[in-house]
């Protein structure tokens, strides 16, 4: 009984959120953007917010951002952390766009390194067999 996996919820795709999930599994970043004028879109959404278009459409991205602010959790609040506590829970602002940002998990970090503007990149983790999840961690880049 003690060996039984436990997997976490799952997303339910969307058609606004499937490129998103399809893109993980794939371990590439995908975030929808306005076809007209290139404004990144997430939490996805069906018209530019900037300028009304409703050409939007999935794209890859870098992958490479910076942390914006972020909480260590020590509650599980699914079986499925409970063997995984502190996790850190994060919003990372991607590079494309100043107001573009991803609620995460940073990982591969220790607690006393984490800080705002922490420069990060992501990666991925197989949660489930038919989830994968994008998290991020630190990356060193030069930062000129
Ligand atoms: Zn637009």
């Amino acid at each position: 009984m003690g060996d039984q996996i436990v997997y976490p919820p799952l997303p339910k795709p969307t058609e606004l959120t499937r490129h998103f999930w399809e893109g993980a599994a794939e371990h590439r970043l995908v975030i929808l953007r306005c076809q007209a004028c290139g404004f990144y879109l997430h939490p996805p959404r069906p018209i530019c917010r900037r300028c009304r278009s409703w050409e939007v459409g999935p794209e890859e991205v870098s992958g490479r951002g910076e942390l914006y602010t972020y909480t260590v959790t020590e509650t599980p609040f699914h079986p499925y952390w409970a063997d995984k506590v502190p996790y850190v829970v994060a919003v990372v602002t991607l590079e494309e766009q100043p107001d573009l940002r991803v609620i995460t998990n940073v990982v591969d970090c220790p607690e006393e390194k984490l800080r705002v503007g922490l420069p990060v990149e992501v990666t991925f983790v197989e949660a489930a067999p038919e989830l994968t999840l994008p998290v991020f961690r630190p990356s060193f880049r030069p930062t000129a």
